[in-house]
């Protein structure tokens, strides 16, 4: 039997993060994952440059049942400790937009990074590990693999969620979190692609590719970005971020000109071109292949602009600031970012990330019912919360 302070399960970012923070306390700390090489996640993650964190962090980026929870952790480990972090270690970043912060080089820099880290705080890591077992008596965890049991008296469970199941995701935490009797919120896959209805799809996957600015909205809340027509549906930061707040039956309304007013546009071309016709002049505002396939649907009909009266110019306006996509679905696990839903935080102390009545047991990052924003928000939640919980574990 080998004796440890802690353990921690998943070495992605949350976990190397708590190990450090632990590690640096004078804990004998292992982290064993199942995978073959640690944070998987964090080298396929912003194309490979890994967008590690975001300037304008702040509790309302965040999806939870209880919105206040994530903000002990978050104002506790800011971006700001991180970025330090990032320029100790010498490794170049940049903002790419909206205070996204991605590496200069390669996402392969945060990993070494993080494994330097974990070195200079005497961290052990056991990869290719397969838990088969975690029981509690007497103060101690007892954690079975087919080889051998360790024992440990904190037990962090940082296995992430179910997203990207080929890179080694499980349900592990959840299980362990009912084993434990935590409440797990319902799962779902967030910022992910939306798919097709099967009419939709004969019409749209013609213009896979084309891509442009809109605001996507659902169940109250709004995104403007970009949207990209795909082969299986709509994709984009817009149609990700809208994804974490649709429900299956929702519709998503889609501002296809959310910068300029189309009535207003359509009424200056009118007097400028009149023989002109609609097609043309939409051209100039939206993808040329776009508004080929809306005239093709009959969501708009092809004339001269001088045929149009205010009230055709109106119907044009409207459906394209209003074009309703009732989803089919969604993509799934296999290309979510993340999942929704996970260990209800209602059982969990939001100073430590620890159980409130199972002494010694801590749920951080993914697996915890706390979901970011796209644009580094989940990473900064990963570090926050598990660097809350190398401070007690
Ligand atoms: C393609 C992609 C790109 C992304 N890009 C970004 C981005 O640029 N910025 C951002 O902020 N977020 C991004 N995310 C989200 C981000 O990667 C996660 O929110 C974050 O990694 C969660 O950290 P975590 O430590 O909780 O879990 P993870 O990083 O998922 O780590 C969990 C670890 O636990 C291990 N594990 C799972 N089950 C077991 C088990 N039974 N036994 C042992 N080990 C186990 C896994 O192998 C894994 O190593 C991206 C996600 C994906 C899928």
């Amino acid at each position: 039997m080998q004796q440890w302070d802690v353990i921690v399960i998943g070495a992605g970012a949350a976990g190397l993060m708590c190990a450090i923070e632990a590690g640096k306390r004078g804990r004998k700390v292992l982290v064993l994952d199942n995978g073959k090489r640690v944070g998987r996640k964090i080298l396929m993650s912003g194309g490979g440059r890994c967008n590690f964190t975001n300037i304008y962090t702040s509790h309302e980026n965040f999806l939870s049942q209880n919105k206040h929870f994530c903000k002990s952790a978050l104002s506790r480990y800011t971006q700001w400790d991180f970025i330090g972090l990032v320029q100790q270690h010498a490794i170049p970043y940049h903002e790419k937009t909206l205070g996204q912060l991605f590496c200069d080089d390669s996402a392969k820099d945060i990993v070494d990074m993080l494994l330097a880290e974990a070195k200079a705080a005497n961290v052990q890591i056991a990869l290719q590990q397969q838990i088969s077992a975690v029981s509690f008596a007497a103060g101690q965890y007892t954690i079975s693999t087919p080889e051998l049991e360790r024992q440990c008296s904190s037990l962090v469970v940082a296995s992430g969620g179910l997203s990207l199941p080929n890179l080694g995701a499980t349900p592990f935490g959840f299980q362990l979190a009912e084993q434990f009797g935590l409440t797990v919120l319902p799962l779902r896959a967030a910022l992910v692609p939306l798919t097709w209805q099967p009419s939709d799809k004969a019409v749209f996957e013609e213009i896979s590719g084309v891509s442009l600015p809109v605001t996507a909205q659902a169940n109250g809340t709004l995104f403007p970005e970009d949207m990209l027509f795909t082969h299986r549906g709509l994709s984009g930061p817009a149609i990700l971020q809208i994804s974490s707040y649709w429900q299956p039956g929702d519709e998503v309304l889609v501002n296809l000109s959310p910068e300029t007013d189309v009535a207003a546009f359509l009424a200056n071309q009118q007097q400028a071109h009149p023989e002109q016709e609609v097609k043309t002049a939409l051209s100039k505002l939206l993808p040329k292949r776009l508004v080929e396939k809306l005239l093709e649907i009959q969501i708009l009909t092809n004339q001269p602009l001088k045929a149009l009266n205010p009230k055709s110019i109106k119907q044009i306006a409207d459906s394209l600031h209003g074009y309703i996509f009732k989803p089919n679905g969604t993509e799934g696990y296999r290309t979510a970012e993340v999942t929704i839903g996970g260990v209800d935080t209602e059982g969990l102390s939001s100073k430590t990330m620890e159980a409130k009545h199972q002494p010694g047991l801590y749920f951080i990052g993914e697996v915890v019912d706390v979901t970011g924003w796209l644009g580094g928000y989940n990473f900064q939640w990963a570090w926050a919360s598990g660097w809350v919980a190398g401070q007690y574990c």
